[in-house]
């Protein structure tokens, strides 16, 4: 599933090809994504992109006048097309720059979206809730020690949470809870700001290793047969129940929290 690495990587490795380019066409070839698309998004036809964002795993292309919203949801994937040939199954839309490039969606699960977006693009539904962006200046270890008083959901949970940070999926909460070293069970209320401290680091340090390698995928979105392929990971814990731990040579245990399988040293992690 694309985690926050793997749409920024995305963004990064589309924004070249629609950044001050008029949208000539848009073509929906299926609308049946995880909600309808839009008779609207065609009103992006005749306009300019003038800025491309992320917000949490959602992707914002702006216009001159509103903006398309884009989620990759479980399986999508978004490819550039300098001479767009003929679709594949699974394209369910494309959109045409004047100048011929295509960005085309590719999604055989079809839980990802299409929307458009009118106005204030913050207060949308989907985006008006959404907590801190972990690489920001917002979220620090103040913000997590102040929202986690009195809580006693487990910590994993806890940062898994859209509303209290976006994009923090179930591999990188295992690792960066890893080398934090706080059991992902620990109830969030009973960390201290150290220990957040230490978190808030973990977890800046695991995404931004994520993108830097995806970065290396960036021309995999022009032209490419498939999806880009998500990153492979140097894992500590995640999938590497019964191994040894690299740090203290203990075994690694698997739990399932909140039904997402969990990894962690019971030793080096309390
Ligand atoms: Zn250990």
């Amino acid at each position: 599933m694309p985690e926050l690495p793997e749409v920024e990587t995305t963004l990064r490795g589309i924004e070249p090809h629609l950044l001050n380019q008029r949208v000539a066409r848009v073509i929906v070839r299926d609308r049946r994504l995880r909600w309808p698309v839009p008779a609207e998004v065609s009103r992006a036809e005749g306009q300019k992109f003038v800025s491309l964002q992320r917000r949490g795993k959602y992707l914002l292309l702006k216009l001159q006048q509103g903006a398309l919203l884009i989620h990759l949801g479980m399986s999508g994937s978004l490819r550039i097309l300098p001479h767009p040939d003929s679709h594949q199954k699974h394209d369910h839309f494309d959109i045409e720059m004047q100048n011929g490039v295509c960005l085309r969606f590719n999604d055989p699960r079809r839980f990802g979206a299409f929307l458009w977006l009118d106005g204030e693009m913050q207060s949308h539904e989907l985006l008006r809730e959404l907590g801190p962006e972990p690489l920001s200046a917002d979220f620090t270890a103040g913000y997590l020690y102040r929202c986690s008083r009195a809580r006693q959901v487990a910590i994993k949970n806890f940062i898994m949470n859209g509303h209290i940070v976006v994009g923090v999926g179930n591999i990188y909460a295992s690792e960066a809870l890893f080398m934090a070293g706080i059991h992902p069970q620990r109830a969030a209320g009973r960390i201290s700001r150290q220990r957040y401290e230490s978190l808030v680091g973990a977890i800046r340090d695991v995404l931004e290793r994520a993108i830097r390698r995806g970065g290396t995928t960036l021309r995999d979105f022009v032209n490419s047969d498939g999806a880009p392929g998500y990153f492979a990971q140097e894992l500590l814990v995640y999938d590497r129940a019964g191994s040894d731990c690299f740090q203290c040579g203990a075994t690694i245990a698997h739990k399932v929290i909140g039904q997402r399988s969990s990894y962690y040293c019971p030793v080096c992690q309390r």
